[in-house]
């Protein structure tokens, strides 16, 4: 394509030149001087945002106050949000709601897989989860007086039985950045009866998701990570379109009503996506994250994919060219099929070189024990970027 060494600087320029999502990056407010490689945690902030939270702060509340849950589409907001994550992880609409917690929706999603499959008494969850999802996991059975079983995805097959009720699982591994195969182990659950439960906090929005193709029957993603919707920004929760009649959700709140303004009592759940809300939103983050989503507006998760896979293929090269040398390790997968978002690099000194290379502007992150972990959001992280990061932990590692 060019006539650069792969590991040469221009050669990323090179790449940058000829990116077709450049332009997006005008659609984030970067710090300058700052190469940040952490969005995969905390979402750099769109450009759109400070207006439209003004908005809602000023207007919205200031002016319209209570009207505003008609007049500026308040009530609506959970389910309307809700159909433009949609769009990021392939759900047609009225199957995703945004609103609480990751674990919140977490709890939501794995007790109602467990009442979904009357029965049945085992939820099996990857030993690698993040680990809000296994402490869930956790309480969800002593609560519902079922057993979890702990499989890696390697070994799903073999403590898959009849028994088993839903499969949890990440779609990228908060570590090391190993992607699974979804539809892969959507149908290995399917086979023995089971539902499939995916977290997609490190794969929506960086790469393509596909619900309603891959079958999946319930999931839940973070708002605050590569949607880049703001600190603590509502999550979501995805219930196929199948399920959604029998959905026995646990918090039975208000607004998962029927009629929520007829105060009735008994609860009556929503016949639509509705039932799976809960209670009042955080209006303010749950606005904030819909303008943060106009930064995907015209994008499509396959340029996206195709950048990302690009940025981490040049991270880990030069990190081959690099960093071996210094005893530096790439855990990630190297095949594409099996790479993320993002890269972790292992260190024994791993604590310590993050630090110094946030002292040199380069934002990364630390994951205990030994992982540096590089996430490059596609649609502000450059080619140069990631150049520069590498050589400056080089840099590091040689001046030692
Ligand atoms: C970030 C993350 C969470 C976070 O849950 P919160 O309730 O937002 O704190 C959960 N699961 C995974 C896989 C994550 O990466």
């Amino acid at each position: 394509m060019n006539h650069y060494a792969p590991t040469d600087r221009a050669h990323a320029e090179a790449l940058d030149a000829a990116d077709p999502l450049a332009p997006v990056r005008d659609r984030f407010l970067l710090p300058p001087g700052v190469v940040y490689l952490d969005g995969n945690s905390l979402g750099a902030l769109p450009a759109a945002v400070p207006d439209a939270v003004a908005d809602v702060v000023r207007r919205q509340w200031g002016t319209d106050l209570i009207r505003s849950w008609d007049a500026n589409g308040w009530w609506d907001a959970p389910v309307r949000v809700g159909a433009v994550v949609g769009r990021l992880i392939g759900a047609a609409s009225g199957q995703v709601v945004v609103g609480d917690s990751t674990s919140v929706n977490l709890f939501k999603a794995m007790v109602c897989a467990v009442r979904l499959r009357p029965g049945r008494g085992v939820l099996v969850i990857d030993p690698d989860s993040f680990p809000t999802d296994l402490y869930i996991a956790d309480s969800v059975a002593r609560l519902l007086g079922v057993t979890v079983r702990r499989a890696r995805p390697r070994d799903l097959d073999a403590v898959l039985d009849d028994d088993v009720a839903a499969v949890v699982l990440n779609h990228v591994d908060y570590r090391t950045g190993e992607l699974l195969d979804a539809p892969a182990l959507t149908a290995a659950a399917h086979r023995v009866g089971a539902l499939s439960v995916w977290d997609l906090c490190h794969s929506a929005g960086v790469l393509p998701v596909e619900l309603d193709a891959w079958d999946v029957d319930l999931a839940v993603g973070c708002g605050y990570k590569y949607l880049s919707g703001g600190p603590g920004a509502p999550a979501y929760l995805y219930v196929n379109q199948r399920h959604r009649a029998h959905l026995d959700q646990p918090l039975t709140g208000w607004h998962g009503h029927a009629r929520p303004f007829a105060m009735d009592d008994p609860y009556e759940p929503a016949a639509g996506i509705d039932r799976a809300r809960v209670g009042t939103p955080a209006i303010l983050s749950l606005l904030a994250l819909e303008a943060a989503l106009g930064a995907y507006a015209g994008v499509t998760m396959t340029e996206v994919r195709a950048k990302s896979l690009s940025l981490t293929g040049l991270a880990i090269t030069l990190a081959d060219a690099f960093l071996a040398v210094h005893g530096v390790d790439v855990v990630t997968p190297r095949s594409e099929e099996r790479r993320g978002g993002h890269v972790a690099l292992r260190h024994p000194r791993a604590a310590d070189l993050t630090e110094a290379l946030d002292k040199h502007g380069i934002i990364g992150d630390f994951r205990r024990p030994d992982i540096i972990r590089l996430g490059f959001n596609p649609l502000y992280v450059r080619h140069t970027d990631v150049h520069d990061a590498v050589r400056t932990l080089r840099d590091i590692l040689t001046a030692e």
